[in-house]
């Protein structure tokens, strides 16, 4: 650091002391028409938003780095710094430059955040927008409270279980921003940087105001209250702006929802895919069926937390069923619902104050269409259905107020007029009676005025510079009385004159018309304060128009894709008839898609899986977990028919999603996610292990994953599907009583592999890997080779077969597959020999992809060639 401290301008000491308050945000700061940015901030930003840097005299011996944007374009490089996670913070000038004396005073008058951002292209319509705040406590408990400033819903759940459950709570929710404590854990604040990539916010006040109190009507505990109070406080430091439109708080009772893990959430790709991270090819995507940008919003919320309680599980479907048996009906709903505007959207717009006539009017049309719905309902003859139109509240009082009032074709902009009817304010009709009247006296002039001078062509016209005035073109000026016009303005073939009597009429007109643009104004504020009112209202109306919205959603996708209702049953049974992947099915083209069942009786708890690579094992999986979630949020499902236990957890380990991120390994990963399973599951749960052990040598997976078998069985006793390539393990099926082998079938046809997809029981006989690796056209005497090589491994495997049951555990030091044929004379050579087929034993070729295995037959080669020579 250098000792000289440089003596700034005024302006910059300024631009220094508020930059103090706002050191995480880029500072927006007003000069004239230009948002600038100084010193690090510009230096930054110029590179962010590829825009020049320059350097300014600021007062220091160096220049101090600049960059500025337009007022005007501001919005676009906003939004920009914000989808990157940035705070924009927005300091304005806040007296008037010419009458300042000194520096202009300047505030931040508005914090843009990516967890509080309104402006409608900045949100995604069909997802909630949340800023989330975390807070820990000593009882090792941590409360989230969540907010949508765009909707205005506030909730908050207790974490008891540790930090990693609060990881899979906020795990692929739409949350921008989380507001923490600087004295949240590094590591922590580590996690949600890089694992959830959200951006942080410090605050440490929890105060709430006592005019919000009302949003705390729900919470009870302390540190509920304290954990709301950190998100709420930073809400109104940072908006500066009407809040108006926040609804209580909600407390979200985790146990009363069907958790899912990060694992899990990732894994199942229930709203967005591992790979591309869209929507596309999830569940979400195939199921999302809703018309409303709220329903589709409701439905996300449903999809992450599927219901614990049949009664209310139960009330869905019958809705479903109500809405599936009437295909005109529903279509009639659909199409009604479709000219529904986002009336959750739209509260907080109004609450802020920044509502146009245009968008009132919307909510007109809107609620126009309420009576239809709530009629529509009572078509249906289902009285569940029938039942929810009584909670559609049309609002008429607020209909009939925009409707007296608003002209239908309003413009966007409320500060030219053009907004109120006649009729609806007498001050108004009498200015524009005024208006009218003096346009009508103009036009009878003009007549008047032709008739008088005998020019057929004379008009009266109108611009903003001159006022009025009246037009005679050149070859007509000798037809005009001496003295009576005065010359305004000369065109190329024309004068235009006024006259005093037209001045007269003229500023009774402009004054008119400008009394009543400023009046519309007015009354259109008026207006909007009124339906600020209505907010409550209109928010319960958006939630039952949301939900009607997602069940017609369930039925036409249901209908769609001959989905049907499950039966849930205490007993812990699972039977699924001809269960299809809701997803995969879709992908696939004419219906190629192969049906399964899934049995398991109470007894009967985990499945063991073998078949080959690409058989559809990890397909089968995932189809039941997908089905039950699927039947947990009240969708049917795809099947003939579902008998399914209600699943308290779902748990998954499924293969190829190294966790990048976190830079764990991944067997690290597979023993993290297994461990999970073992210690949270209970018997209610459902466990999806897929080939698990995969990430370590041979003996070591499989001892690992015999182990975990024998756990689960023993101690957890979970629905679990457990899919395996060590056929070893299938022998357990004789000491396990609750595990049962089945496998999906796959056929040998002229000498290749042909994959079936069909589930049957027992074990698969063969690995069929080197059938994978034909189809894959290795070359051929690679695949002779590798048939050799196996035949040999299976001979050897005869005559030395690996015990695997458990009293046998002290022999298991010596596995060995590998059966030494050379003689003492040779021994070195045989040394070398064990090792190399020991190195060949031990790959996987199930794992490898073409490329590795040529690479690493290569790479054997050269090693017996280096040793015995030859080419
Ligand atoms: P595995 O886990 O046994 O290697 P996957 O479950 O990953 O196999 O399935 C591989 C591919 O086989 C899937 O991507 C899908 O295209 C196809 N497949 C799986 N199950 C079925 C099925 N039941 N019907 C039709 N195709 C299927
Ligand atoms: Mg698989």
């Amino acid at each position: 650091m250098s000792t000289y401290t440089p003596t700034y301008t005024p302006m910059i000491q300024q631009y220094l002391k508020i930059k103090a308050d706002y050191k995480d945000c880029y500072l927006f700061f007003r000069m004239g028409d230009f948002y600038e940015m100084f010193f690090d901030d510009a230096i930054s930003a110029s590179r962010e938003l590829e825009i020049t840097l320059t350097s300014r005299d600021g007062g220091s011996k160096d220049k101090i780095p600049m960059c500025g944007i337009p007022y005007h374009s501001a919005a676009n490089y906003i939004r920009n710094l914000v989808e990157k996670g940035y705070k924009v913070a927005i300091c304005e000038q806040v007296e008037d430059p010419k009458t300042a004396k000194g520096v202009v005073k300047r505030e931040v008058v508005q914090l843009i955040t990516p967890g509080t951002v309104m402006e409608g292209t900045m949100l995604d319509e069909k997802e909630n927008n949340y800023l989330a705040s975390i807070s820990g406590y000593e009882d090792g408990s941590f409360i989230i409270s969540y907010n949508d400033l765009s909707t205005g819903e506030n909730s908050i759940a207790t974490i008891q279980s540790g930090w990693t459950a609060v990881l899979s709570e906020l795990f692929n929710r739409p949350v921008k921003e989380i507001v923490i404590s600087s004295s949240l854990l590094e590591e922590h604040q580590l996690d949600l940087k890089e694992r959830l990539q959200v951006t942080l916010s410090y605050h440490d006040e929890t105060e709430i105001a006592n005019n919000f109190e009302h949003l705390l009507s729900n919470l009870k505990k302390e540190n509920e209250i304290n954990s709301f109070g950190r998100l709420f406080n930073y809400i109104q430091k940072t908006q500066k702006r009407s809040l108006d439109h926040l609804k209580p708080a909600q407390l979200i009772e985790l146990n009363k929802y069907m958790s899912l893990d990060m694992y899990s959430k990732r894994n199942l790709e229930l709203t967005e895919t591992i790979m591309r991270k869209g929507k596309q090819g999830s569940l979400l995507w195939v199921i999302d069926q809703t018309v409303t940008a709220m329903g589709s919003r409701m439905l996300k919320k449903w999809l992450e937390r599927p219901l614990l309680s049949e009664r209310l599980i139960d009330q869905r479907f019958n809705l479903v069923d109500g809405f599936l048996e009437q295909f005109f009906e529903r279509e009639t709903i659909r199409d009604s619902l479709r000219s529904i505007y986002d009336l959750e959207r739209l509260s907080g717009r109004v609450a802020f104050g920044n509502v146009n006539a245009r968008d009132l009017n919307q909510l007109k049309l809107s609620l126009s269409k309420i009576p239809d719905i709530k009629k529509q309902l009572k078509d249906f003859a289902s009285e569940r259905v029938q039942e929810l139109s009584e909670g559609v509240n049309p609002l008429d009082d607020l209909f009939d107020l925009l409707d007296n009032s608003l002209i239908e074709d309003a413009p966007i902009t409320i500060k030219e007029g053009g907004l109120i009817k006649d009729g609806f304010n007498s001050q108004l009709d009498d200015y524009r009676y005024a208006s009218r009247n003096g346009k009508k006296w103009i036009a009878e002039l003009e007549k008047k005025e032709k008739q008088e001078t005998n020019i057929r062509s004379l008009k009266i016209g109108y611009n903003r510079v001159f006022g009025y005035y009246i037009e005679v073109t050149k070859a007509n000026l000798h037809l005009l009385p001496e003295g009576k016009y005065e010359r305004k303005q000369t065109l190329t073939n024309a004068e235009r004159y006024i006259t005093p009597e037209l001045k007269e009429k003229e500023s009774l007109i402009l004054e008119a018309e400008e009394k009543s643009i400023d009046l519309e104004y007015q009354l259109f504020i008026d207006l909007r304060e009124q339906v600020k009112t209505y907010i409550p209202q209109l928010q319960a109306l958006a939630d039952k128009i949301s939900e009607i919205d997602v069940l017609q959603g369930f039925a036409t996708v249901s209908e769609l894709n001959r989905y049907n209702r499950p039966k849930f049953n205490d007993d812990r049974e699972v039977l699924i008839r001809q269960g299809r992947h809701p997803v995969i099915e879709k992908v696939m083209k004419n219906d190629s898609f192969v049906p399964n069942d899934v049995e398991m009786p109470e007894d009967r708890n985990i499945l063991l899986i073998t078949g080959p690579n690409m058989s559809g094992k990890s397909t089968y999986m995932r189809q039941l977990a997908l089905t039950s979630i699927m039947a947990q949020i009240g969708c049917f499902v795809p099947c003939e028919s579902a008998v399914l236990p209600i699943f308290d957890q779902i748990f998954t380990r499924i293969g190829a999603a190294d966790d990048l991120v976190s830079g764990q390994s991944t067997f690290m990963v597979e023993m993290l996610e297994a461990n999970h399973a073992i210690t949270n599951a209970t018997e209610n749960s459902l466990i999806l292990l897929d080939e698990i052990g995969r990430g370590t040598s041979t003996y070591d997976g499989m001892a690992l994953a015999q182990a975990i078998i024998e756990y689960l069985h023993e101690n957890v006793q979970a629905k679990t599907l457990f899919s395996t390539h060590y056929h070893e393990l299938t022998s357990l099926e004789k000491t396990l009583n609750q595990l049962k082998n089945i496998h999906v079938r796959a056929e040998e046809y002229e000498g290749s592999v042909v994959f079936l997809h069909q589930i049957q029981d027992g074990a698969a006989d063969k690995s069929y890997g080197i059938h994978v690796a034909k189809l894959a056209e290795l070359p051929l005497p690679l695949i002779d080779r590798a048939s050799k090589i196996l035949e040999q491994f299976e001979n050897n495997q005869t005559k030395k077969q690996v015990n695997l049951d458990k009293k046998d555990e002290e022999d298991q030091g010596q596995l060995s597959f590998f059966v030494n044929q050379e003689k003492g004379s040779k021994k070195e050579l045989s040394k070398f020999e064990n090792k190399l087929a020991q190195e060949i034993r031990d790959i996987n070729i199930m794992e490898m992809t073409p490329m590795e295995a040529m690479n690493e037959l290569y790479r054997l080669q050269k090693k017996l060639k280096d040793k015995l020579g030859g080419s």
